[in-house]
């Protein structure tokens, strides 16, 4: 089972996916690995960093959708798709949503030229189900700062702080839009709420959605 989490800056993903971690590894029993995008493999977090780190955006959207794309084929060949063979359930932070709203709708990469990216590079692995979470972007980006502040920043800090809001305004709308296509995949969770809250949401929506 092959389940992803997507939303815009600060809405809890990496807290919430440890969660649920912990709860299908008491209640299934299965082997569950977690990872992330962009990275997850050694490779993938190389091109990640390459990307991201250090101030404003070095490269335009469509050479980030390109390495992004890489960086995928690198995690799907050596990590996603390996564990899903062997039967364990794959939680993923960020996934070809996040290309769709980062690199499409807020960076202006046209949605045919994604389509068929994602097309080439995901093939027949989309997830089974994708947790959109949810919140207006000032409060995600004021927990964001907060954490960059706590942390003493990873070098990451400075893409959002440089963003203006629309274009976090634009992620939202991007992340929902793709959530209303496709309903049958996606479920929306209301991020505003508190830590526990959000993690009953969820773990509603995953035995809603896969029963066990
Ligand atoms: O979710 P996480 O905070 O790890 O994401 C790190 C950064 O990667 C985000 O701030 C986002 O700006 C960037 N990103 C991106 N395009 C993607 C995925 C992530 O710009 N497709």
């Amino acid at each position: 089972v092959f389940i992803t989490f997507e939303g815009g800056e600060g809405a809890g993903k990496s807290t919430q996916i440890l969660r649920l971690a912990t709860h299908l590894r008491e209640r299934t029993g299965r082997a569950v690995v977690t990872t992330r995008e962009p990275g997850g493999t050694p490779k993938a977090e190389a091109i990640r960093e390459a990307v991201l780190a250090g101030a404003a955006k070095p490269h335009g959207a469509f050479a980030e959708a390109l390495m992004f794309s890489a960086a995928r084929i690198d995690h799907l060949d050596r990590l996603i798709r390996p564990a899903l063979s062997q039967g364990a359930v794959v939680l993923c932070d960020r996934f070809s949503d996040s290309t769709r709203a980062y690199q499409g709708a807020a960076g202006g990469v046209g949605e045919s030229v994604l389509r068929a990216l994602e097309r080439v590079v995901v093939g027949e692995t989309h997830p089974h189900l994708t947790l959109i979470l949810d919140l207006p972007p000032e409060t995600g980006l004021a927990r964001a700062r907060k954490r960059a502040a706590a942390s003493n920043g990873e070098g990451e800090a400075d893409r959002f702080e440089a963003e203006a809001l629309g274009f976090h305004e634009r992620l939202r709308t991007a992340f929902r839009a793709i959530a209303e296509a496709e309903p049958g995949r996606c479920a929306v969770i209301d991020a505003t709420a508190e830590p526990d809250a959000v993690e009953a949401a969820i773990r509603e929506a995953v035995a809603a959605r896969l029963p066990a």
